[in-house]
């Protein structure tokens, strides 16, 4: 269905997507006018962050601190690294958690940044930062954090561990999901969205059946590039504030937690998005594409249960409590007891429900 009215804004941003594409960096570089770069990781990605940093120039530096959920104690660390070295652009290399760190940085120095995406997790498709001090995580929308370049190169996934990939993969997903039914959605985001969660869809089980199938690597990245576009265009809804309480606060593991909650936050919604359901139907093969999703997740070995990612059951009134407080803008009113017993539901493994 097209819709009489809408408003889209379109993001600037270069994408460069394929395989062995990493190796454009320099040119990149080249054409931003740029000479030395601040390369960020997370420790466990130094290696890779060497090999790309060994085809720019001399006076580029490696900064491997970057951590899950962007705490702020991090990024004043590295700002004072940052403002002490001789570089002129951010390249970060990784996941959410090297890119996050990033665009902390760039919003509080406009450096213009370099993404080269290793997980399926979007960050660098959208100008949102969420940062966590205190035992909160706050998130705001600027395009001073929006990466001015974006390398995807598949290969550089394919040493994502399985586990890894599936999380990641229904973590991109749950962008497209809930910018199916964002208040300020429209056509494009939402052609976009679907085409996303098809391409994701087809790849996961494949990739859990061969790691390293370049072309399942491939349609999983293009997938991942077009949800993660989606979360940058439009809001988030109930799924998406569910996730942030439960890293920010509870600090559970980012794509696990969205991986667990997505059925869930599905059906609590899905009484009042029919037209969304019938498009996830589509995808899912299903009429209760909640249920498919639940299913699907478990047959590729997915986490289903908050309680198997390290929630702690006295949490879950808080949780409840704070999710209920601002549930972004979702579609369904946050209902305080319905989210509670949703809540429940996802801590224990239960399959999702409509109520
Ligand atoms: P991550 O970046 O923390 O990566 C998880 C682990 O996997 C890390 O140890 C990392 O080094 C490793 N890893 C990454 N790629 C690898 C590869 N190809 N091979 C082997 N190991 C690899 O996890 P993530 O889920 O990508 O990112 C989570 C963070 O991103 C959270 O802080 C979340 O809030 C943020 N995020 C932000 C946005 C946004 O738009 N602002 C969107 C999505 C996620």
């Amino acid at each position: 269905m097209i819709p009489g009215s809408f408003v889209y804004e379109a993001l600037p941003q270069r994408v460069i997507f394929g395989n062995g594409r990493r190796r454009d960096l320099p040119t990149e570089l080249e054409r931003l006018g740029c000479k030395s770069a601040f390369v960020i990781c997370t420790p466990e990605q130094q290696g890779m962050a060497r090999e790309l940093t060994s085809t720019l120039g001399s006076g580029s530096v490696i900064y491997s601190e970057a951590a899950m959920h962007t705490p702020v104690s991090v990024t004043n660390r590295a700002l004072q690294v940052l403002t002490n070295a001789n570089a002129d652009v951010l390249v970060a290399i990784g996941g959410g958690s090297a890119i996050g760190l990033a665009k902390a940085l760039a919003m509080r120095t406009n450096f213009i940044q370099i993404a080269v995406p290793t997980t399926y997790a979007g960050s660098e498709a959208t100008p949102i930062i969420g940062e966590t001090e205190n035992g909160e995580k706050r998130t705001q929308r600027t395009l001073k954090v929006l990466p001015e370049v974006v390398i995807y190169d598949p290969e550089l996934t394919h040493s994502l561990p399985v586990s890894f990939s599936v999380t990641s993969g229904i973590n991109a997903m749950a962008h497209a999901v809930e910018a199916m039914y964002a208040s300020n959605g429209n056509p494009i985001i939402s052609n976009l969205a679907e085409e996303g969660i098809r391409a994701l869809y087809n790849a996961l089980p494949r990739i859990v059946e061969s790691p390293s199938d370049a072309k399942a690597r491939e349609d999983a990245a293009y997938g991942a590039w077009l949800c993660g576009t989606c979360l940058g265009s439009v809001g988030m809804a109930l799924h998406h504030k569910i996730c942030h309480v439960l890293g920010g606060t509870f600090d559970l593991p980012h794509a696990p937690a969205h991986t667990v909650v997505l059925p869930h936050a599905l059906a609590y919604n899905a009484p009042v998005i029919p037209q969304v359901v019938d498009v996830l139907a589509r995808i899912f093969n299903s009429a209760e594409p909640w249920l498919a999703l639940h299913a699907m997740i478990k047959k590729l070995g997915g986490p289903l249960s908050l309680q198997a990612i390290g929630m702690r059951s006295d949490g879950l009134d808080q949780a409840a409590q704070l999710i209920h407080q601002n549930a972004y803008q979702n579609p369904r009113k946050p209902e305080l007891g319905a989210i509670e017993r949703m809540l429940k539901r996802a801590f224990d493994g239960a399959a999702p429900k409509c109520d």
